[in-house]
């Protein structure tokens, strides 16, 4: 394995905590120096912001690399497709003058019309219980279920009109059925309209379908470089995150192999994007969670608001037991900290080291939710810094504090801090 940050020629990017980590910037970074960049996770319930001159781009379904066109964009099959965001993000690249260079995977399974009435329909029932993540009713879970249950449509099964009108019949009636049962809602299906929908814009997906694996295994051995792009984060991985109120997929770097089928050996570097503090939305415990005016102060000025959504985030200070997971699931070989500048209005910072439960320390987190709603953080608190150093591209110099700060992040965890991003643009990167 070649894994020293020169050199390489596979690199994962993921979240290591809540999705919103500004993934987007740190693989925009990176897909300056690949030939490919991957999503192998997820659907369109991802949200990327980044900067492409004076535009602000928000891309849900599309990795954030594509900014970058000698980058041939792939979607493994570990992604769940709308087709119709899919074409309508395609167009939206067009008019900046981006035609991108894309290849999906034909495993990947498609989001139909009654997913995502699923979706909404059980998310307002899930609200009602305190239940849920907070579903961005996009389709995705009904999406997953149905895959797992092995009635869902692949890419493929859309290209042969006798396997897909077969395989619709079958399920668009299964989920007629589930919907007027459930939720007495079904009547603005129109069976007929969709088929007919699907069959068109399968026409436009055909020529860009073909077998990932085997793209990327050539890619590989072609000596290309790969970018395997993350969506959402570590916390909301459907197995080691606060389940259930994660998302559906699993987010963290095993994903890769079975997202697009390449091999584990041949990931040379995982990179954790960690913000320098926290943010999610949905429900579920935030032992960090600060809802005086500080956690006021950070969601204005760090803009935390959802991309897809538009609600306001949930905001703590960081938290090293839930980065403790992130670390070691992934494999973090390198950690990008991102919006450290946001913490420049603070004059007092501080940093969660374990969770106090039943008068002991716990540095690792239960996966017992009636345990973790009770668990106190426990703090160490930083001085703030001035914020008179954004001119600089020189770790070394710095704020001290702010130094203080990162190092701690870096001792603790044990993974070195790769880059800082200490703003929006992307001069705003400094190397370590
Ligand atoms: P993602 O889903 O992980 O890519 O995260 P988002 O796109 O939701 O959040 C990133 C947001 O923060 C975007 O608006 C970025 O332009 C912005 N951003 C990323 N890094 C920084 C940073 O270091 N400082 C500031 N101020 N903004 C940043």
């Amino acid at each position: 394995m070649k894994k020293n940050s020169k050199n390489w020629q596979t690199v994962v990017v993921v979240g290591a905590q809540w999705g919103d980590e500004g993934k987007g910037k740190v693989t925009d970074y990176y897909a300056k120096k690949t030939d490919y960049v991957v999503r192998f996770q997820g659907g369109n319930n991802a949200g990327h912001t980044i900067m492409h001159g004076k535009h602000v781009l928000k891309l849900h379904l599309l990795p954030s690399g594509v900014l970058h066109k000698h980058n041939t964009v792939v979607i493994g099959n570990g992604v769940v497709i709308d087709p119709f965001v899919l074409f309508a993000e395609i167009q939206e690249l067009k008019k900046l003058g981006i035609n991108i260079k894309l290849k999906i995977s034909e495993r990947a399974h498609l989001i139909f019309p009654f997913h995502i009435l699923m979706d909404t329909e059980s998310d307002q029932m899930m609200a009602k219980k305190n239940l849920s993540a907070l579903s961005t009713q996009r389709g995705i879970w009904p999406t997953y279920a149905d895959k797992m249950g092995r009635v869902g449509i692949r890419v493929v099964d859309l290209l042969d009109k006798q396997i897909f009108k077969k395989r619709f019949d079958l399920l668009f009636d299964l989920q007629k059925k589930k919907l007027s049962a459930l939720y007495h809602n079904s009547k603005g299906l129109n069976k007929e309209k969709i088929y007919q929908k699907f069959v068109k814009i399968g026409k436009k997906i055909r020529p860009l379908v073909v077998d990932t694996s085997i793209e990327l295994d050539q890619a590989y051995n072609q000596n290309k470089k790969i970018l395997f792009e993350g969506a959402q984060g570590a916390m909301l991985d459907v197995d080691h995150g606060l389940y259930p109120y994660t998302t559906s997929s699993n987010t963290i770097a095993g994903a890769v192999c079975a997202g697009v089928g390449f091999a584990p050996q041949k990931i040379d570097r995982v990179i954790g994007v960690v913000k320098a503090y926290l943010s999610r939305v949905g429900g579920g415990c935030l032992p960090t969670e600060l809802t005086d005016d500080t956690g006021d102060l950070i969601r204005e000025v760090g803009g935390e608001y959802g991309t897809t959504t538009g609600r306001p985030r949930r905001i703590g200070w960081l938290d090293l037991v839930q980065l403790r997971l992130a670390v070691r699931v992934n494999g973090l070989s390198s950690l990008a900290i991102t919006k450290i500048d946001i913490l420049d209005v603070l004059s007092e910072v501080k940093i969660c080291t374990g969770y106090k439960y039943k008068g002991k320390i716990l540095k690792e987190m239960p996966a017992d939710l009636s345990v973790y709603e009770k668990c106190q953080p426990v703090f160490k608190t930083f001085t703030g810094w001035s914020a008179d150093y954004h001119k600089t591209r020189d770790y070394q110099k710095l704020p001290i504090n702010m130094k203080k700060y990162l190092d701690f992040i870096e001792k603790d965890l044990g993974v070195p801090i790769e880059m800082v991003s200490v703003g929006p643009e992307r001069n705003d990167t400094i190397l370590k």
